[in-house]
């Protein structure tokens, strides 16, 4: 498997060099060949090749069978005729990453507010209400007069069925339960449609059962009894804002993984930003974009029939819960470690896996 790595801004190339340690040690301790080429993105990119990512990267990862994406600093990035384009948007669109699967549980050893739970949220990445990539060409949010915005959501029939799909063949695979979070009381045309196409999808999967819930009791619900969900399905801003809060209740933004998949490519990504206030001190988390990086090897394994990608991809996930509980960690869930010893402790435990 080729990955190529791009570490990101801020706290990136330290919680990137941990996760490398970790896929190192997963290729070593599962027998399958891994060559990580590493490449720049983001301000790096913007200061050598005057863009935050260039034409020929992306041929680089399109040759490649996966890509992993450090944080970037998008705040920055304002003003697309100067280069500053936001990398993690780049790669959705270009590489038509449709579903951003999110992956939430609660651990031993870390506290959390609420229940013990695990669940994921699948949300779709292409449309609703981004403006920079629900348009071919341009931007849908306009400033129509110094003192009105329009900003428009696309919605698709062809977006809600795959990511309808891709939440159903998920659930097929755990514990069968879909929950459909929408707004449809409101956004009746666009959250109607999302919600018939779900339904549509879910008469080819029998064994598994549906709810719906609109958004805004969602919160409710997700907070006094996470455990009842199983994966959430939802249109892109909606899974985004929810994503994070689930992450956040299973005990710190920092243990949420995230992988963006298309039908041929896929892309790694911490679910949190390259936070500058702790930047170059070893505090960060690496465990968001390690987590990632099992995802990663999973959609790839499954994808080719290559078992060992996938049971490394289970091993890291079983590893992770070892470490935290262990209190292998950085201090924000429990530990005492730095982000650098970290990497090298859970790479460790994948080796005696
Ligand atoms: P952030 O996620 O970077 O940080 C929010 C808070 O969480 C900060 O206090 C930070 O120190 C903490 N934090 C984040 N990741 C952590 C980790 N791994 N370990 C420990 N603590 C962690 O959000 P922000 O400060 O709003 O954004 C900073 C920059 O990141 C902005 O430019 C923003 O646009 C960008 N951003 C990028 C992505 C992405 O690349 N996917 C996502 C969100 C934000």
């Amino acid at each position: 498997m080729k990955i190529i790595v791009l570490p990101g801004d801020g706290i990136g190339p330290e919680t990137m060099a941990a996760t490398v340690e970790v896929l190192r040690a997963a290729s070593q301790r599962f027998g399958f060949e891994l060559a990580l080429e590493h490449d720049i993105a983001g301000h790096d990119s913007l200061r050598r090749h005057g863009a935050t990512v260039t034409p020929a990267l992306l041929d680089k990862v399109r040759a490649a069978d996966g890509l992993m994406l450090g944080p970037m600093a998008t705040f920055d990035f304002k003003d697309e005729s100067k280069g500053e384009i936001n990398p993690s948007m780049f790669f959705r669109k270009e590489l038509d990453l449709y579903a951003n699967i999110r992956p939430s549980r609660t651990w031993q050893g870390v506290p959390h507010k609420v229940d013990a739970f695990d669940l994921v949220v699948v949300r779709e990445n292409t449309e609703g209400f981004y403006a920079d990539r629900n348009i071919a060409s341009g931007g849908s949010e306009m400033l129509i007069t110094e003192d009105v915005v329009v900003s428009l959501r696309r919605i698709t029939r062809l977006c809600c069925a795959r990511i309808a799909r891709a939440a159903f063949e998920l659930a097929s695979a755990r514990r069968k339960h879909v929950s459909i979070v929408h707004k449809a009381n409101v956004l009746k045309i666009g959250d109607g449609m999302f919600i018939d196409e779900c339904h549509k999808v879910a008469r080819d999967f029998p064994d598994v059962t549906v709810d719906d819930f609109i958004v805004d009791a969602m919160m409710a619900h997700v907070v006094r009894a996470p455990q009842r969900f199983d994966v959430i399905v939802t249109t892109n801003m909606f899974g985004d804002i929810l994503s994070d809060l689930t992450a956040e209740l299973s005990g710190s933004l920092g243990l949420g993984g995230s992988l963006n998949m298309g039908a041929r490519y896929a892309m790694g990504q911490a679910a949190h930003g390259s936070a500058p206030d702790i930047a170059g001190q070893d505090i960060a988390n690496p465990f968001s974009l390690i987590l990632s990086a099992g995802q990663l090897l999973d959609w790839h394994g499954r994808r080719t029939n290559q078992p060992a990608y996938v049971a490394a991809a289970d091993a890291i996930a079983r590893t992770a819960a070892i470490v935290v509980e262990a209190g292998e960690s950085t201090r924000d869930v429990g530990g005492n470690l730095g982000t650098a010893a970290t990497g090298r402790a859970f790479a460790q435990r994948l080796l005696e896996a």
